[in-house]
């Protein structure tokens, strides 16, 4: 017995009746997502603390108010989004008609992950609907308290024919990869990305990969140590380092490093307080396991800030290491927690060729008040998104595409780029059935002054 055959066949009928692509039909299904995050507000920002301890604060930027923004940018757009692209033509197709249309995909599959568990799914259903497909939302087994709030409540906001929510971990979201999918739209760890693009292989269905990595982050001699410090210090440690964006090491001289690390502590101090366990403002890890795998990593190198750790509070204080060799695990695996390491390079070159030898990351930062380094670094690397002088702003742009390269993912999403994303561009051409003499040309059979005419 198949769990999701009839769910399955449910949203393929509505797709193939062609219900899905009106605009206005679509704009319902928008503007049921904005109703949702509205109405829910305070659960989904209870959901989000019971599951990471998130501050309402960090609820509200981080999760709520971009979904909505979303919903927003996608409803004031959705018809021109939508509208045929018309094209340049060749002398052979002047008198035609040469268009893309943007046109859905059918069936959609979304996987999401439990670091932003609320953001992570919405934003691509967002794109998803606004392109008018059919979705099926799989959210993260691992963040309960949303996963609840998702399957039960969203539904409700959604025309049930054409959306869907199905619960399950790595065993049902394997029986549901059997099946096949128009698209699939997956946020989660590399490993978990190969498993679903081999699964998509077998039905040859496209996917988008937003995947995770190490994200690198230089740090020039010529910098303002403190500015760095607040910087670094606030987007490694939002939601307790549990980022795909996060900063996952620092690049740095021995000499940066010292002036670094007092002005780390400072902004630590300030952001967290003496005792940052007590603050309200700091997250904590999500189960047992992440745990346990972060605390082992703790015992690399030096720890030169903060180090504790509360296994009944699944907590790790926000930290910093230093004397880290490349080969401990804390710089082979993402460390998707509140630890810092620091690796000393001399100089930009040794940064750009430590950072050139490793997977491609989803994010690359680059501090220093020259912006010349800062342009260098971004001409000799590459990575999913660049940032000079600060960390995560650059993915608060619904006008950048955000996704990653080689390892870190494969596709793109955020604003228009999520309608994109979920539409087939399909090339277009409608010619007159008349103007045969002109056509005559291309058909055989060829002379030796057809081809000089050519
Ligand atoms: P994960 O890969 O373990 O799980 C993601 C989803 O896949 C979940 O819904 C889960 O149920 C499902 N899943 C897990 N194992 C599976 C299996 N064997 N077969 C089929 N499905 C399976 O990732 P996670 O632990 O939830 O999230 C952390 C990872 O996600 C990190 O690597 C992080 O960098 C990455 N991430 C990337 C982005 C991005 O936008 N690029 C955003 C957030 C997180």
């Amino acid at each position: 017995m198949d769990p999701f055959e009839d769910t399955l066949r449910r949203l393929r009928e509505t797709f193939h009746a062609g219900h899905t692509r009106p605009a206005e039909f679509r704009a319902a299904q928008l503007r049921g997502l904005g109703h949702f995050l509205q109405d829910n507000k305070q659960l989904l920002h209870d959901a989000l603390a019971q599951d990471l301890h998130k501050s309402a604060f960090e609820s509200e930027v981080s999760e709520v108010a971009i979904s909505q923004g979303e919903v927003t940018l996608a409803l004031r757009n959705l018809r021109a989004w939508m509208k045929d692209e018309h094209v340049p033509k060749n002398l052979a197709t002047q008198l035609d008609s040469a268009f893309i249309r943007k046109e859905p995909f059918g069936l959609v599959l979304i996987i999401a992950p439990w670091n932003y568990p609320l953001n992570l799914t919405l934003v691509p259903l967002v794109g998803a609907l606004a392109a008018g497909n059919c979705v099926v939302l799989k959210p993260s087994e691992i963040s309960k308290s949303i996963e609840k709030v998702l399957a039960e409540e969203l539904p409700r906001y959604l025309d049930q024919s054409c959306f869907a929510v199905v619960l399950g971990g790595p065993q049902e979201t394997g029986q549901l990869l059997e099946h096949r999918f128009d698209y699939i739209f997956f946020t989660g760890s590399p490993r978990v990305g190969k498993i679903v693009m081999t699964a998509a292989a077998k039905h040859l269905t496209p996917v988008t990969l937003e995947l995770g990595g190490k994200n690198p982050c230089y740090v020039d001699d010529n910098c303002d140590p403190q500015i760095v410090a607040n910087r670094v210090a606030w987007f490694r440690y939002f939601n307790a380092g549990q980022t795909c964006v996060a900063p996952d090491y620092l690049l740095c001289s021995p000499e940066m490093q010292e002036r670094l690390l007092p002005a780390l502590q400072s902004a630590i101090t300030r952001f967290y307080g003496n005792d940052p366990q007590s603050s309200p403002n700091l997250g904590r890890i999500i189960n047992q396991k992440q745990f346990q795998r972060l605390r082992a990593l703790l015992g690399c190198g030096r720890v030169a800030i903060g180090g504790q750790s509360d296994e009944c509070d699944r907590y790790i204080a926000p930290t910093v290491l230093v004397d880290v060799q490349e080969t401990e695990p804390v710089m082979q695996e993402e460390i998707f927690g509140p630890i810092l390491p620091i690796m000393n390079v001399w100089g930009v070159d040794e940064a750009i060729e430590f950072i050139n030898r490793r997977e491609k990351p989803l994010a690359l930062y680059a501090f220093s008040n020259s912006s010349q380094v800062v342009r260098r670094i971004l001409a000799q690397t590459s990575s999913g998104g660049f940032c000079g002088n600060d960390g995560f702003m650059h993915m608060t742009l619904a006008s950048l595409p955000f996704g990653g390269v080689g390892a870190s993912g494969i596709g793109r999403y955020h604003g228009k780029f999520s309608f994109d994303t979920f539409s087939h561009h399909r090339a277009c051409l409608l010619r007159s059935p008349g103007m045969e003499k002109l056509n005559a040309i291309r058909y055989p059979p060829h002379s030796p002054r057809r081809l000089r005419v050519l």
